[in-house]
């Protein structure tokens, strides 16, 4: 690592080197982040962001770690953790409100929150463990709603610190996917987000946040995943091509995908990210021979894997 990198970074948060990223990542696995830094402010998560890329270090910016699969080599450059939690209002935005969110917010938490302050809009989020930050890439949603519904704007910053205020069209949201996802608007992170929210009854509220949390409990199993392994393709659930190629519960060293729910993958303990990285191509390579399809993954690979390095 650059020596004078980390002599910055410090000035800007505490560092940790050779960080195992198993500790950060919903899935438990990852090898170690050369360098690895948590920004707790909008400024903290701006400032390592752009020195680190001044230096010319490779980045990765992460929320919750509820969608990546870091490979075992771990990441050569430096991870910055957003837990910039930062929420304004909701305040007067027209006929509606608006609430400004930093990046690092749990969707989950913001959600519930809100309802329970009597504001409606994002019920639909309760079970989405991920930050703000993380939807944005991914255009996280559930039950036919999804974070392009409420996004008003999502502020960035790109690596020579000019800030920007994109709308959904500019970050172009799809079904799970963004132009930042696709490579289209690279060198950018997300700041903050305005979300749309309109006045609501804090008990009904509440009480659809419950029946969706029933929902939850019943179709998808507890333990360490990274939710929806698979993107649903246009015809049916990706779960259904799971079960059809014969792979609900099958098991690669300790990963193994769900009796529960077959989209999911679980680290049953002591799982590689290879062992998960393998049960992710097994059904790819059974369902393109079967189908004819090519099934794409939701959960984001990141890093360094045992054959054939980063993907
Ligand atoms: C039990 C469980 C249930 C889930 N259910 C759902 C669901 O119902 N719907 C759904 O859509 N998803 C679901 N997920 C997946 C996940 O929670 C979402 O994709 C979430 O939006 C990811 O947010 P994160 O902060 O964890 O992102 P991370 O996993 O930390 O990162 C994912 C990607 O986003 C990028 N990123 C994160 N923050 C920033 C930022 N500030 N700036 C730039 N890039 C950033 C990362 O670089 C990475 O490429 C589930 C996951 C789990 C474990």
């Amino acid at each position: 690592m650059d020596k004078a990198l980390i002599a910055a970074l410090q000035e800007v948060g505490q560092i940790r080197l050779d960080e195992p990223m198993s500790r950060h990542t919903t899935f438990g696995v990852g090898g170690p982040a050369d360098a690895y830094v948590v920004a707790r402010t909008e400024e903290q998560l701006s400032a390592a962001f752009t020195l680190a890329r001044s230096h010319g270090s490779e980045v990765f910016v992460f929320g919750s770690g509820s969608n990546i699969l870091v490979g075992d080599g771990g990441f050569r450059g430096v991870v910055i953790e957003n837990r910039n939690t930062k929420v304004v209002g909701p305040t007067q935005n027209g006929v509606g409100h608006k609430v400004r969110v930093g990046s690092g917010m749990s969707f989950s938490t913001l959600a519930r929150r809100l309802a329970g302050s009597g504001f409606a809009g994002l019920e639909w989020a309760c079970g989405i463990p991920g930050s703000l930050g993380g939807a944005v890439v991914t255009n996280a949603g559930a039950y036919g709603h999804a974070l392009s519904d409420v996004l008003v704007t999502a502020r960035t910053v790109n690596a020579g610190g000019a800030i920007s205020e994109l709308t959904p069209g500019d970050l172009d949201l799809a079904y799970r996917s963004s132009a930042m996802l696709r490579g289209e608007l690279p060198d950018i992170i997300v700041l903050s987000v305005d979300l749309r929210v309109n006045k609501g009854d804090a008990v009904s509220l509440k009480a659809t946040i419950r029946e969706y949390d029933s929902q939850r409990r019943k179709a998808q199993p507890a333990g360490r995943n990274c939710g929806s392994v698979f993107k649903n393709p246009p015809d049916r659930s990706a779960w259904q091509y799971v079960d059809e190629v014969g792979l609900r519960g099958h098991r690669i060293g300790n990963a193994q995908f769900s009796e529960v729910h077959s989209n999911f993958i679980q680290n049953l303990g002591g799982a590689t990210a290879s062992d998960i990285a393998s049960l992710v191509q097994l059904a790819q390579e059974r369902i393109r021979e079967q189908f004819g399809l090519e099934i794409t993954p939701e959960v984001v690979f990141i890093g360094e894997f045992a054959t054939g390095g980063a993907v």
